[in-house]
């Protein structure tokens, strides 16, 4: 950790170039590295130096960007994984084996509920999908002998639902558990959940960290502060015969958690970032501070200009006063929630279709949270298969409008949003 501010140190943090060194961080493209002794290699096999071997477990150039988003979460170490959904897996997969069972909010990402009610569940791991409003003492009821973790969205993609992450901490910490909060919508800049009780953060950096729609990728970050010396983590607590014996949670001090799931889980699954990414990632980080700060303004020009529009039937955005979760965002993000509003149209389907396809300057796009402004219709797009009435049971009414805001000049989006309007 260092005393800079975290706008400093999306710039700076993580690589500190020596005398003649580049200036930039350098894309390191290579598999493998060279050493002059098999006893070296060795020493770095058994973790008794630090070093690089051979990329799939660590390349300088990834390593630089898991610093720097270490230090920008607040947490200890960081792993970045080839997209979000790896950073998903690997984070569960550390603790959760056949047998677990796993406490989710029902509000997370639709990749993220596949993996865990599909494919973990196809792995033997169990799952509750629970309502992340619900009181503790009513959470509290859905959790069992083998629950191994809490999961929630910081702020939900695409409900935008706000979690209160010390209720959730709280909750996972009373049973020996640690809270797992996915981070992507925020970003360290409006809210560091580790702060607010978290033990584990992971994100896609696909979205507002990469920024710019160029490159996949995940991280997953490590706060350090959970005690994984419990019978509850046998992998954790109990010796590793697949690495010499090693007890993560005695011998690797606070980051037991994140050095496991690289040398084991990541060393097995493989899901590593290419070093051309990291470096992509790595430039979308130094201007992620300044561009938070101007999505979010955006955001909020928006979703207010639309709900004073009269074909406008409702807007989701939680910096809106109007909005159920309005509290919690002023507490755990009052700088900002995020870019991405929802809003639904009078007409329903078709007309939100239509609207759609009169914007010029938003292009229809799947993906969210980068510079340019792009807008989904899921019904017609992600969720074409659905009834209106399945719909409605998914959360997602048949009219609904996903808008990512990009940081254009806001006259030109509202603009934009003015003649598509009044050709509907
Ligand atoms: C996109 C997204 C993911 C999945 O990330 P990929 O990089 O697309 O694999 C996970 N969580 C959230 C909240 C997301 O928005």
């Amino acid at each position: 950790m260092n005393d800079y501010s975290i706008s400093t140190n999306c710039i700076q943090a993580g690589y500190e170039p020596q005398n003649g060194e580049p200036r930039v961080l350098p894309i390191y493209q290579s598999t493998t590295y060279k050493y002059d002794t098999c006893d070296q290699v060795g020493k770095l096999f058994d973790l008794e130096e630090d070093g690089f071997f051979y990329s799939r477990l660590a390349n300088p150039t990834a390593d630089a960007v898991e610093k720097k988003i270490a230090i920008l979460e607040g947490g200890v170490g960081a792993l970045c994984t080839s997209s979000g959904q790896a950073a998903t897996t690997i984070a569960l997969l550390n603790i959760c084996s056949a047998g677990d069972h796993i406490l989710a909010s029902l509000s997370i990402y639709g990749g993220s509920t596949n993996l865990i009610g599909v494919t973990m569940k196809r792995m033997g791991i169990d799952v509750t999908f629970i309502d992340p409003d619900a009181s503790i003492e009513e959470l509290q009821k859905e959790i069992k002998e083998n629950t191994k973790c809490v999961f929630a969205e910081t702020v939900s993609n695409p409900t935008l639902v706000v979690c209160d992450i010390e209720k959730m901490a709280k909750l996972a910490h009373q049973n020996g558990i640690p809270l797992i909060v996915d981070n992507t919508f925020a970003t360290p800049i409006n809210c560091r959940p580790i702060e607010y009780g978290a033990d584990i953060v992971v994100h896609s950096t696909s979205k507002y960290m990469d920024g710019h729609a160029i490159a996949l990728g995940g991280v997953i970050v490590d706060s350090g502060n959970f005690n994984w010396n419990s019978k509850k983590f046998p992998g954790l607590s109990e010796p590793d015969e697949s690495y010499h014996g090693m007890v993560y949670a005695k011998d690797c001090g606070r980051a037991a958690y994140i050095t496991k799931a690289r040398v084991q889980i990541m060393r097995d699954l493989g899901a590593t970032p290419a070093p051309m990414n990291a470096f992509l990632l790595n430039v979308g980080l130094e201007t992620l501070h300044l561009r938070v700060e101007r999505h979010c303004q955006n955001a909020l020009e928006v979703a207010k200009w639309l709900e004073s529009h009269d074909k406008v039937t409702w807007v989701n955005y939680p910096g809106l006063e109007s909005n159920k979760y309005h509290a919690l965002a002023q507490k755990y993000m009052p700088k900002g929630v995020c870019g991405v509003v929802s809003f639904g149209v009078k007409g329903g389907r078709a007309t939100a279709a239509k609207l759609m396809e009169k914007l010029k300057l938003a292009a229809i796009v799947v993906h969210v949270a980068d510079v340019r402004t792009s807008v989904l219709h899921p019904a017609s797009t992600t969720h074409r298969q659905l009834t209106d009435d399945q719909l409605k049971q998914a959360g997602v009414e048949p009219e609904l409008i996903r808008m990512s805001v990009g940081i254009e000049d806001i006259h030109d989006i509202i603009n934009d949003l003015k003649q598509a309007f009044d050709q509907i």
